[in-house]
């Protein structure tokens, strides 16, 4: 789509990104993404590029789904907007609960809406402190995540977060939050010769060392992805989430599923934890609740937690002016039965796991992919420059980010942590769709081995 404006220039002019060195972008100019169709963005010149990220994690239905705009179009209509503060509610907000409370895991039946994955974070740290203070242990108010988890931008989201890059120039982390690691990654931080089994207990066992270190006395809960996400998309080996419930039980630590990425079908069940078999007391989820089609966000308690904040004389004292907003409400309804009709979280959607897991196996056999992992429709690969050894190419994160330009220009989107590279197609992507964006990929590939070989 052209356009008269020099979208370019104005964007250089006003516009400050997020998670940009803005220097660099104002010299090279940002990309301009003008339409996008079912698994499909377009640039400005037309080029057809294969959204292999779902946008940021998040349009699991695929771009520009015509029941989606038009129950937007109609409940804008209907009822623009209206809030639930005051003992309102509307039939929208009301229907969506109840709809997400039939897919959460049992008991995890009570849900408070935001509008952002942060705001659903800041909402459960909000509601884990209230609780621990309503069951008199006020002492109860540490967080303890992992290095390098990524759990929103919010001052507390940030602070939650296991990625020292966004917390130093902004003096976070706050007090309260707490980080244990090694993160769940076997092929970057096991030692030599670890069983994987003994490297999840090890894992765990960092979480568990923290409790500890900080009393349990004074843990509210511990957080964390299903499959880690944003910070380097890491697949939790097996046991480890059985020993980290254990633990959270055994000090009474609450057990908190962020699922803003897992959620809604991206690891084969409609969330994370189900996938992995544990049970969480709280969850956040936003993202594919919508497809990203409007902003949406909510936060899960089950009745543990639920029912003292349920019975309190004192007013939750919480939320937004777009809680449960009606619009984007009806469109996470018609997104959630989409997903359904369509078997995305079912039959069709495993057959089309074990199809994109299939192809990305393949890449195994290429000189620069040390490693390949994946469950559902995530998936990623390890750039190296000796499969052997593991030995990275220097300075890290360079090869990453050339791959990252020549997937970019091969037409598909995959995006670069480090010299990982991850993919998270929308969940409606089809088996030739998969075999055009492997093809590109390994095209990208080989155009990346060129250049770090020159
Ligand atoms: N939690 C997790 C696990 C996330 O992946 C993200 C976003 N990538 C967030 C929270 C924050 O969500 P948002 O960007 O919508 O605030």
């Amino acid at each position: 789509m052209k356009t008269n404006l020099d979208i370019k220039a104005l964007d250089s002019a006003h516009h400050l990104h997020p998670f940009t060195t803005h220097h660099e972008l104002r010299e090279q100019g940002p990309r301009v993404i003008t339409h996008a169709d079912g698994v499909y963005i377009y640039d400005e010149d037309e080029n057809q590029i294969i959204d292999g990220m779902a946008g940021l994690w998040c349009v699991n239905i695929g771009y520009g789904r015509q029941e989606l705009v038009d129950v937007a179009a109609e409940t804008m209509k209907t009822l623009s907007y209206y809030n639930l503060f005051f003992q309102t509610t509307t039939p929208y907000v009301a229907k969506l609960a109840d709809l997400i409370a039939e897919k959460t895991p049992e008991g995890l039946d009570q849900i408070t809406f935001g509008s952002s994955g942060s705001e659903a974070v800041d909402t459960a740290i909000k509601l884990i402190w209230y609780y621990w203070n309503l069951e008199g242990k006020p002492e109860k108010k540490a967080i303890i995540s992992r290095e390098r988890a990524y759990h929103g931008s919010t001052v507390a989201g940030a602070s939650m977060s296991g990625l020292p890059f966004m917390q130093g120039i902004f003096d976070l982390p706050l007090p309260r939050f707490h980080h244990a690691g090694p993160p769940p990654h076997y092929y970057e931080y096991a030692k030599d010769g670890e069983s994987e089994h003994d490297f999840a207990m090890r894992c765990a066992k960092a979480v568990e060392d923290k409790i500890l270190e900080l009393g349990p006395e004074n843990v509210a809960a511990f957080a964390g992805e299903p499959v880690m996400g944003a910070g380097g998309l890491m697949l939790p080996p097996e046991g480890y989430w059985q020993e980290i419930e254990r633990i959270c039980r055994k000090y009474d630590v609450l057990l908190w599923s962020d699922e803003v990425i897992c959620g809604f079908g991206r690891t084969g069940e409609w969330f994370g934890c189900q996938t992995y078999g544990f049970t969480p007391d709280i969850m956040t989820m936003a993202k594919g609740v919508t497809s990203g089609y409007v902003p949406l966000s909510a936060t899960a308690l089950n009745k543990r937690m639920a029912d003292p904040i349920i019975n309190a004389d004192t007013e939750m004292a919480h939320g937004f002016t777009y809680s449960g907003h009606p619009v984007a409400c009806a469109v996470a309804i018609r997104n959630i039965e989409l997903l359904d009709e369509l078997g995305l979280v079912g039959e069709r959607g495993a057959e089309i796991s074990r199809y994109f897991q299939d192809k990305l196996k393949t890449l195994d056999d290429h000189p620069l992919v040390g490693e390949t992992r994946g469950v559902g429709l995530l998936g990623a690969l390890e750039i190296v420059k000796n499969k052997e050894t593991k030995e990275r190419f220097d300075p890290a994160g360079s090869a990453g980010l050339a791959c990252r330009n020549h997937c970019f220009q091969s037409g598909v989107v995959m995006r670069a942590v480090g010299d990982a590279m991850f993919l998270c197609p929308p969940l409606v992507i089809s088996e030739s769709e998969i075999d055009e964006m492997f093809a590109r990929i390994r095209k990208a590939l080989d155009l990346t081995a060129k250049e770090l070989d020159a």
